[in-house]
């Protein structure tokens, strides 16, 4: 996520660069930099914070001369948001300079590499690996020297180069990661999105993964991955700037729901290496983990369900308890928590109050602290012993769908890594499970793809005030995910009710002025919803069920259904949320709600 942006042409570079930045704000990031070539090398300005920090101390740009040059803003994955840690980053022989988007995965045995080679590291990211590559395999061709560079990393990334020997020349090359070349008259440009592109031009040109290009003010040549300049064609940017900052989507929740199959991917598969998960992160010892008798995960909101849907996982392939406790009242409740106890903390921005007295509460009585965090360097990242970062990129819409779901897959990965390491998984159930982690971001994807009648469905059923949501065990956890979407953006009352106590007070309120929404994707008690369904049909309300393709059962009792592709159980509330979020994002959109920033809500709950 974040930006990056190239210049090259006649006019002074840094003032442009600085506005493609500001409309690339909207991705969301933690620091900016911009490096321009001017007659005497490469200059390079950069900063922790906003845009208008860099504009404040380049007076607009204007303070730095040169007609060519790359900018930058990061979301940091490797080193907190510092200014040494922003990009770019420069060669030490001054030579190159470098802005990345995405992550190195095998940056940490490259660091190493050329640390022995003698390169010296200013930063602790994962990006400046690929300058001093830059530099290692310069022998006087540029281009060389990147295409054995980027034979050399594994990950994803969207990159700019700058190379004093070559004024006037930019170089962007991709892999896994957006980016596109404008091409304009007598100068051009590249940029992670059109949003910083389109008002200077309509001319794009858009790169495939491997391939790179150098680009000069009157030419753009592109290569593939061996080199071979390759033909692309000139597309017409038909978007205006508005639509452009949402990638073509009406809202940034939508564009963030659809997100979430890379999202989910870029959060497991630096995990997932040769059929194992390799949580390096929680590098804890055995004896640690032997000795742990009891896990909390304490959280506020989405995380604290995403705390209750992966419980089962923890619970079932570890074989040990999981309480889970909303961080609210976790902390005044002087809890039982010792040095036996991992407290596992969830929370999206890192900076959640609640979440972080109840992280401090538990050190205090012995806990050790693991973390899951979306925001590098972010105080809940700071206190915990350990931190799993979940690498969704910046998330813009205040209700949370890409944020919730990976926070889903890091837990899976440290349900099945940590039952691996106690021994208490046999080996194929093991195989079996990391191919069914491995598996979900298609099955994401497949959830979105198969859902087409929701804006349809939502139409129908928007004018209702009150709804329920029912379902039992994983499928209870995704209800209760699924209720709060529907609350927080479309402001109807959403009830969610584990299904089996529905007769122990709620099904008093069930009649045809409330619809039901009812989760069934977990088939070992699948029987039992269907029952629950037919009790509430049997009152009156209209049900729309959740349930796995062809599942013929449900299909002939709920009104509706809403299908998800096929899942192991204890996984199955990750696909299980796609059409939830997608309701409730419907439902909104026809109350005329205002989606991204509901009222009363904020992104990030910094206080009690
Ligand atoms: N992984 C790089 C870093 O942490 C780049 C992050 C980004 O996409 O901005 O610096």
């Amino acid at each position: 996520m974040c930006g990056i942006v190239g210049f090259t042409g006649t006019q002074q570079a840094a003032p442009i660069l600085l506005d493609g930045l500001q409309k690339l704000e909207y991705r969301g990031y933690d620091s900016a930099g911009i490096a321009v070539l001017d007659g005497s090398g490469i200059q390079v300005r950069k900063t922790s914070g906003k845009i208008s920090n860099l504009v404040e101390k380049t007076d607009g740009g204007r303070n730095t001369p040169g007609v060519t040059g790359i900018g930058h803003t990061r979301w940091a994955t490797h080193g907190a948001p510092t200014d040494v840690n922003a990009h770019p980053h420069i060669s030490n022989n001054g030579k190159y300079a470098v802005v990345h988007n995405g992550i190195i995965e095998n940056y940490l045995e490259l660091r190493r590499e050329l640390i022995k080679q003698g390169f010296h590291f200013e930063s602790e990211t994962d990006t400046e690996v690929i300058v001093h590559l830059l530099e290692m395999y310069d022998q006087g061709d540029v281009r060389k020297a990147i295409l054995k560079t980027a034979a050399r990393l594994a990950g994803s990334y969207a990159l700019g180069v700058l190379c004093a020997d070559e004024p006037g020349t930019i170089y962007a090359m991709r892999e896994s990661s957006p980016l596109i070349l404008g091409i304009g008259a007598g100068e051009n440009y590249f940029a992670s999105d059109v949003t910083a592109i389109v008002p200077y031009t309509k001319n794009a040109v858009y790169l495939e993964d491997g391939e790179f290009a150098r680009i000069t003010p009157d030419r753009i040549e592109v290569f593939d991955p061996s080199g071979n300049p390759v033909q692309k064609k000139i597309s017409r940017i038909s978007w205006d700037i508005q639509a452009a900052e949402k990638g073509g989507y009406e809202h940034f929740m939508l564009k963030e729901i659809y997100e979430q199959p890379r999202a989910v991917k870029s959060a497991l598969e630096p995990r997932i290496r040769d059929g194992e998960v390799v949580l390096d992160e929680f590098s804890c010892s055995a004896k640690y983990l032997h000795s742990i008798r009891k896990i909390i995960i304490t959280a506020c909101g989405s995380a604290y369900y995403a705390g209750c849907a992966s419980r089962y996982a923890i619970e079932q392939l570890c074989g040990i308890p999981v309480d889970v406790e909303l961080a609210s009242e976790l902390r005044y409740s002087e809890p039982l928590l010792d040095r036996h106890t991992l407290l596992i903390v969830i929370s999206q921005s890192g900076e959640t109050a609640d979440t972080i007295a109840a992280l401090k509460e538990g050190k205090a009585r012995g806990a050790k602290v693991l973390a899951v965090v979306n925001v590098v360097g972010s105080t809940v990242a700071k206190l915990a012993d350990w931190v799993l970062y979940t690498w969704a990129g910046p998330e813009i819409a205040v209700a949370t769908t890409k944020g919730y779901t990976t926070q889903l897959t890091v837990l899976f990965l440290f349900a099945l890594s940590t039952a691996k390491r106690l021994g208490r998984i046999p080996e194929d159930r093991y195989a079996a499970l990391v191919r069914a982690l491995t598996n979900l971001p298609r099955r994401v994807q497949q959830a979105l793809d198969m859902n087409p009648s929701i804006p349809a469905l939502a139409k129908e059923y928007y004018r209702y005030r009150s709804m329920f949501f029912i379902g039992r065990n994983t499928d209870y956890a995704a209800a209760l995910e699924g209720a709060l979407k529907m609350k927080e953006i479309s402001y109807i009352h959403a009830e969610c009710y584990a299904a089996g106590e529905l007769k122990h007070g709620t099904i008093a309120l069930i009649d045809d002025r409330q619809p039901v929404v009812a989760v069934c994707c977990n088939r070992e008690i699948e029987e039992k919803t269907a029952s629950n369904i037919v009790e509430v049909k049997a009152r009156g309300a209209e049900v729309i069920a959740v349930a796995f393709r062809g599942d013929q059962k449900i299909l002939s009792l709920a009104d509706h259904v809403l299908s998800v592709p096929k899942t192991e159980t204890i996984f199955s509330p990750l696909v299980a949320i796609i059409p939830l979020q997608l309701l409730a994002y419907y439902f909104a959109r026809e109350n005329g709600c205002d989606i991204d920033k509901p009222k009363n809500l904020a992104k990030s709950v910094t206080v009690e």
